[in-house]
């Protein structure tokens, strides 16, 4: 798996695992890994939907019309209001402020796994961690992580816990129907052309 410290630029049923999202409120999580595991995103703005997609690939409706996706970081951390693992997403940003820079800072601390960290969202490039000694009689999540760990093990992957919609289910949402319509369809791509 690659790890978050080192990662340059570069994919992903039931959900066996959920995501997480940052606001101004802080969070309260344990990272107790820079594991991460990348994902090629798209904001699917439709109002119906208005949230992250995984970009289902050959066929894409989004990429067809220019959308590139978000190459995204998923990491997984322990989040103490839910006693759960989950995941968070990591744009590939790398200001000072930016939420991948933020948890490089605090991943580098050997010790981070024993602290507990109060995660927020300033701005959309803003994000901010502060690391706080957890109580001695609070519980560090060692059993939720280990049940993730051995889940990782058998075959769990990140994306699992992201919406994964099929390009044609992409295709029906309104607002890209609507644009497909108006310019007649997408060619079909190379990879799947039938020849004639
Ligand atoms: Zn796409």
């Amino acid at each position: 798996m690659t790890s978050l410290l080192n990662w340059g630029a570069g994919d992903a049923g039931g959900q066996r695992i959920t995501d997480v999202y940052l606001d101004r409120e802080p969070r309260l999580v344990i990272l107790f890994t820079a594991a991460m595991e990348e994902a090629s995103l798209h904001f699917i703005a439709d109002p119906s939907v208005r949230r992250s997609a995984l970009c289902p690939g050959s066929g894409c409706p989004l990429c067809g019309l220019g959308g590139a996706p978000q190459l995204t970081a998923l990491l997984p951390l322990y989040d103490v209001e839910s006693a759960q693992v989950k995941v968070l997403k990591i744009s590939s940003a790398r200001g000072p402020a930016s939420l991948r820079s933020v948890l490089v800072r605090h991943l580098a601390n050997p010790n981070i796994a024993n602290l507990a960290v109060l995660l927020r969202k300033e701005s959309n490039y803003s994000y901010v961690a502060e690391a706080r000694p957890l109580a001695a009689t609070a519980g560090r999540g060692e059993e939720a992580i280990r049940a993730f760990m051995l889940e990782r093990q058998e075959g769990l992957e990140l994306c699992e816990a992201l919406w994964r919609p099929s390009a044609s289910e992409l295709c029906e949402l309104p607002t890209i129907r609507a644009k497909l319509d108006a310019i007649g369809g997408l060619p079909s791509s190379t990879s799947d052309a039938v020849p004639f």
